[in-house]
């Protein structure tokens, strides 16, 4: 696996680490628990984590649960299961920014004493308004020079319920002509009677991302605090927070660019309405950039882990290939994923020459290049299935797989040739009738003749069905919504169901998620779906990259 190699950011805490700045590296992720954790929270989590371990540090998990409205109990027990998963722990250090909402209160009524924070009465319609565009400066507002005791009377009494939602804002008083739009003025707190996950009905105000973030790192003494860059220009708004509070440390905010990978959309609102609008199975559907939908596909957390470490940190936009990702699984995989067989769409092949009613066991090997792997029996007999994309009854000049008069070696077995093209009334085919060669058991005949393909196979004798669920990308184009309508770039061919697959008995007590390889086919890992006697499997990935172009 790669090792995290240096960015900006690892470069910064050094050089922090080194002048004596901080002393303990303190991180932190903080996601909303308004969604599941997606492929680009990933890179956040290693980035953070991985700091903090690298630097003898620690990084908390931090729920940033400002908004009762959107945030639920679900969505907290899956970014734990998922970070988890992922491979880091955060010790006892998991907080909520709901912890610090009487704290943050504190503060807010410390900036009012100031005079650096009143009551705005001002309708959102005329406050927007009054904002200014990036070119005009705004207009302050005539709640602007509200008396300190009058702006404290009315933010006690929002906090006591009095006013409805929307009646009255708390804003910083900074600058209406900055040229930074989060510096005019912007709001602290809103007027929200709704009930919290964990403060229930104690508040009818809740704190907004700026005045929380920056405070709640303050509190816990995080030292380096690292964010998209959609951020950046929030940063001035951090510092000047920080400057005018009493808060018991000095957090610095650093920006990355976020993580964009081609054919997937990575924004809660959009994976929110997949979900609500049916348009997938859940949260954790295959095709899903969830981590629970990339665990439940097969992909090792090890997988996702390299890929974020290929990807690197940079503070440039970019958009990586899905194909990178791809790769990344396929490279962990590979070396420790066993080797089965599986037939996903099978066609019939009967050994004319071989004895009726008789069978032979086969040894197997678990992997190519693995001895320690081991070996399995494998069942071969006189009647067999092999894929029907492995015959051509008319094949072009370079097509070596079966073909009437063609020979071919079963991996494990036998070298077969096919004699005859079985077909229904309606001329499909049906079966192929085929002879071996006793004398090539293990798949080398004793004549040394050459043979150019080795086909996977199951005897029908021991074949179990299955069935296999294979996955394209969720939309069909490299940057989805890009004409405006993420949802009318959805594939919908994203899921083709093979109900009729055959799987070698080994594979019916595979766990859950773990990839395994079908020889020739990709990578594959049972479903929660499966049933006794009725195993379902999601292809991860396949064994090539077959959407470069
Ligand atoms: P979304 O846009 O999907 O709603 P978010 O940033 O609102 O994402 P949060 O739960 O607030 O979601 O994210 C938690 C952390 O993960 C934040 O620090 C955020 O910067 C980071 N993060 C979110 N999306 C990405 C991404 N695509 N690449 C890198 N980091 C990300
Ligand atoms: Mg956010
Ligand atoms: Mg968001």
């Amino acid at each position: 696996a790669a090792e995290a190699g240096r960015d900006f950011i690892r470069d910064i805490v050094q050089a922090d680490v080194d002048t004596g700045r901080v002393r303990g590296v303190v991180t932190r992720f903080p996601p909303e628990p308004n969604g599941f954790l997606h492929l680009g929270h990933a890179k956040s989590i290693c980035l953070n984590f991985g700091v903090a371990k690298e630097f003898g540090g620690r990084c908390h998990l931090r729920f940033d649960d400002t908004n009762p409205v959107k945030e639920e109990q679900l969505f907290i027990d899956s970014i734990q299961r998922d970070v988890r998963w992922l491979g880091f722990d955060w010790g006892e250090h998991l907080y909520h920014a709901s912890d610090y909402f009487e704290q943050l209160y504190d503060y807010a009524e410390h900036l009012i004493r100031a005079g650096n924070a009143y009551v705005d009465d001002t309708p959102p319609e005329a406050m927007r308004a009054q904002r200014g565009t990036l070119t005009e400066p705004g207009q302050n507002s005539p709640f602007r020079t509200r008396p300190v005791e009058e702006s404290l009377d009315l933010f006690r009494r929002m906090r006591a319920g009095e006013f409805p939602n929307g009646a009255r804002v708390l804003r910083a008083k900074i600058d209406m002509a900055s040229g930074n739009m989060n510096l005019r003025d912007p709001v602290l707190y809103r007027i929200l009677h709704a009930r919290h996950p964990r403060t229930g009905d104690a508040w009818a105000i809740y704190p907004t991302y700026d005045f929380a973030h920056g405070q709640s790192d303050a509190i816990e003494h995080i030292t380096h605090s690292i964010c998209t860059l959609e951020f950046e220009d929030h940063r001035p708004l951090y510092d000047w927070l920080i400057e005018n509070l009493p808060v018991p440390s000095t957090p610095h905010q650093y920006e990355f660019a976020r993580l964009n990978v081609t054919y997937t959309v990575l924004s809660k609102r959009h994976l929110t309405k997949l979900v609500a609008d049916g348009l997938v199975s859940g949260w954790d559907d295959p095709r899903m950039p969830t981590l629970a939908g990339i665990r439940r596909r097969g992909v090792p957390a090890a997988a996702l882990r390299e890929f974020v470490a290929r990807v690197g940190v940079a503070r440039a936009y970019s958009v990586v290939d899905v194909a990178m990702f791809e790769a990344a699984i396929r490279d962990t995989l590979n070396p420790t994923a066993p080797r089965r067989m599986a037939v996903l769409r099978p066609l019939k092949l009967i050994i004319e020459n071989y004895p009726e009613g008789q069978t032979e066991t086969l040894e197997a090997r678990n992997h190519p290049d693995n001895p320690d792997a081991g070996t399995r029996p494998l069942t071969f007999g006189r009647e067999l299935y092999v894929e029907q994309d492995d015959f051509m009854e008319h094949p072009p000049k370079k097509f070596f797989r079966l073909s009437p008069g063609k020979e071919v070696r079963l991996r494990w077995g036998y070298l077969v040739t096919c004699r005859e093209v079985v077909k229904d009334a309606a001329g499909t085919v049906v079966a192929l009738r085929c002879t071996y060669d006793p004398e090539s058991r293990g798949g080398n005949a004793p004549d040394g003749r050459k043979v150019q393909a080795t086909l996977h196979w199951l005897a029908a004798a021991d074949a179990k069905p299955a069935e296999i669920r294979l996955y394209s990308h969720l939309f069909n184009r490299p940057d989805p919504g890009a004409d405006g309508d993420v949802l009318a770039d959805l594939n919908p061919d994203s899921l083709d169901v093979l109900a009729d697959a055959l799987v070698e008995p080994a594979l019916l007590d595979a766990p859950v998620g773990e990839a395994v390889q079908f020889e020739r086919t990709g990578y594959f890992a049972p479903d929660p779906d499966s049933q006794p006697g009725r195993p379902v499997f999601n292809r991860t990935v396949g064994l090539r990259d077959t959407w470069a172009k």
